[in-house]
């Protein structure tokens, strides 16, 4: 991951890499796994899926590489790469079909779910992954769900590989700068210029960028903000919840613990989910693996 766009003493972006991104989700989620935790099966599945992923974004991060990426849409002022645009790369579904082919014997339930997408329309599919793009899950079942946005993921962190310009820092900061995404997660990094400094994770590109600490990632707040961990769990993975709004998002300190990997322990964390849910709490942040039930 590379620092950029530098301003003051604060680099504002860290940027992801398509080439190892995925991969080292996969050797977390395996690790996390072999740990006897109560979703072991599920992360081992999920690891499955963040294998397949890597051998898509390889793929599409060459195909890309030529690509003009480097402006913001003359007719308007939304990043070229935002979601809010809701405009898919007509070779999207390339990486959906290395996603689909990888995973196919991962198990029955998944290949049932790999089935049926191959067999609907192209436009019902691309209907499906716009509206995972902006996080309405509202007409899609959860498995076509994550398959999508595993290939989503592959698509957009390719696509920031070769981002010719940094965005402008903006105030408004719950929002990936990128891609206009939510955070899945944010970090307190450890090493480098960056040591001790909030970023938050995009949870479709994987774009990190600087946020002050103990501060509310959906109103801005500073006052009432509390931290929730679960006991006997990890405690570098805390919950930062926010009285004001209501809402709450994980923060993992890889100063306590550098192996954290912002997808696959908000996975492994669910525990934390269930006991801020109970206090009240509404989770700000997206992961396609971990979608709200209906
Ligand atoms: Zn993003
Ligand atoms: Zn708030």
């Amino acid at each position: 991951m590379a620092a950029t766009a530098a301003s003051g003493d604060v680099p504002f972006l860290r940027l992801p890499d398509p080439y190892t991104q995925f991969r080292r989700r996969a050797e977390r989620l395996r690790h996390l796994a072999s740990r006897q935790h109560s979703l072991a099966e599920y992360l081992r599945f999920i690891a499955g899926v963040a294998d397949a992923q890597q051998d898509a974004a390889r793929e599409f991060a060459v195909a890309v590489a030529g690509d003009d990426l480097t402006g913001w849409a003359p007719d308007d002022s939304l990043p070229r790469l935002s979601v809010h645009r809701c405009v898919l790369p007509h070779d999207w579904r390339s990486a959906l079909e290395t996603v689909t082919d990888r995973c196919r014997n991962n198990g029955a339930e998944i290949a049932n779910v790999i089935g049926a997408l191959s067999q609907s329309p192209p436009e019902q599919v691309d209907g499906w992954a716009k509206a995972v793009l902006v996080g309405d899950y509202t007409q899609i079942d959860p498995g076509t769900a994550a398959i999508i946005g595993a290939a989503l993921q592959v698509v957009w962190t390719a696509w920031c590989a070769h981002l010719g310009i940094a965005p402008p820092r903006t105030e408004h900061r719950s929002e990936c700068p990128v891609c206009g995404s939510r955070p899945v997660v944010s970090v307190i990094a450890a090493g480098g210029a960056e040591h001790g400094l909030r970023y938050l994770c995009c949870g479709l590109c994987a774009t990190q960028w600087n946020l002050p600490r103990i501060r509310c990632i959906h109103c801005g707040s500073t006052e009432g903000i509390a931290y929730y961990a679960v006991e006997g769990s990890n405690q570098a993975v805390k919950a930062e919840a926010c009285g004001q709004c209501g809402t709450y998002s994980k923060i993992l300190n890889l100063e306590k613990d550098p192996k954290l990997d912002p997808f696959a322990d908000d996975l492994a964390s669910l525990a934390l989910d269930i006991m801020l849910a109970d206090a009240g709490f509404e989770r700000f942040g997206a992961n396609p693996f971990l979608i709200p039930a209906a």
